[in-house]
């Protein structure tokens, strides 16, 4: 039996790791030890997807939050380094690109422990963002580059990856595999108005960390909300920005943030998704909902090629009330293409990782 640590820590990480730990559980040839390091720790941003999506219970809670990124990866990666010295895993599996990713992988590669990256290759090519600082060095150190787009891939492959001692497999996106495991047990969340809305999120640190750009933001949601409902379970970041820059939230239908399942309802009966968050983009494509992302650019670049998402300028109201405008309306979309592997990214990583 093999001995797989798994470094977990935020929302879209356990959303991930709900679809990657059953293929585990499932194939009874590893032990999986799951370390959760405490970046999202409330109720509603961590406890509910262990309860609702059977994750197994971590083995570990490291209980590090709200402080700097350097004191967060800093006090993780001393953790997670005392954990895998006592546990001896075979072999170390992080998620994505947040401080707990980075944190876990280089803990790992410092003791000579082989190192899965699940979501490898992704770019945005703007190292202003720390998400794109954390997977840069984390597929620089990792054994297992699981991508889970063609276009993973060849950044991979533009950066020099043919010739390192890695193997780097496209094997699509386990958020996928959550989807279509979920689709069926969907919840609809309480408060939502009747009829068609739009479905929003808003968390990304360059747009709620700018005053300005946040107001834009939330004006051409305001705008929007005038034609259709616009529903926002609203990230605690972003919560605590607007009240700290008194930016009202009028006509938008603000609600808590939601469990997985009632975000699979909310996705499901959407006309139109508009955000900034990576997963939502690639979520509003499951569900066959157009998507407008308020971003400058985007890793999710297929999306965007077939015209299934759009980018909107995050500094202009106009921009995104007009691309909002124009993406509803679409009704000429294919959404039967295979962009992100139909479903099959969890068991093709756990046959690798046993083949290792
Ligand atoms: N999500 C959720 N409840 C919410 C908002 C988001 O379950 O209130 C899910 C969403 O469906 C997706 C994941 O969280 O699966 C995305 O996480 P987030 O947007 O926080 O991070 P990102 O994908 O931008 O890294």
């Amino acid at each position: 039996m093999k001995k797989l640590i798994t470094v977990i820590g935020a929302r879209p990480q356990f959303i991930k790791a709900a679809a990657v730990s059953r293929s585990i559980i499932e194939s009874g040839q590893i032990n999986e030890v799951i370390i959760h390091t405490g970046q999202h720790y409330d109720v509603n941003m961590s406890d509910v997807f262990f309860d609702e999506l059977s994750i197994p219970r971590p083995n570990y809670n490291l209980d590090i939050h709200g402080v700097s990124h350097g004191a967060m990866t800093g006090r993780m990666l001393e953790g997670i380094e005392d954990i895998l010295k006592s546990e001896k895993p075979d072999m170390l599996m992080v998620y994505g690109d947040t401080n707990s990713t980075i944190a876990g992988a280089l803990a790992a590669k410092k003791l000579h422990i082989p190192v899965a990256h699940i979501e490898a290759g992704l770019r945005s090519f703007n190292m202003k963002m720390p998400e794109e600082i954390n997977r840069i060095l984390t597929d620089r150190i990792s054994d297992l580059l699981f991508c889970p787009t063609d276009t993973a891939v060849k950044n991979l492959e533009d950066e020099g990856y043919d010739s390192l001692e890695n193997q780097v497999i496209k094997v699509g996106d386990v958020m996928q595999d959550a989807a279509l495991f979920y689709s069926s047990r969907a919840k609809r969340p309480d408060g939502i108005p009747h009829g068609e809305f739009v479905l929003s999120t808003v968390h990304r640190a360059a747009n709620t960390d700018n005053p300005t750009r946040l107001n834009q933001i939330f004006d051409g949601l305001k705008r929007f909300s005038e034609i259709m409902p616009v529903v926002l379970p609203l990230h605690p970041r972003t919560k605590g920005a607007l009240k700290k820059n008194g930016i009202s939230t009028e006509g938008i239908t603000v609600i808590d943030p939601v469990g997985y399942l009632e975000m699979v309802w909310l996705l499901q009966n959407s006309s139109l998704v508009c955000t900034d968050s990576g997963g939502l983009q690639k979520e509003a494509f499951f569900f066959e909902s157009p998507c407008v992302t308020v971003r400058d650019q985007t890793e999710w670049v297929e999306l965007i090629e077939f015209g299934y998402n759009v980018l909107a300028n995050p500094d202009s109201a106009d921009d995104i009330f007009e691309k909002m405008s124009g993406a509803v309306k679409r009704t000429d979309q294919d959404w039967g293409r295979d962009l992100y592997g139909k479903g099959a990214a969890s068991s093709l990583i756990v046959n690798t990782i046993l083949d290792f």
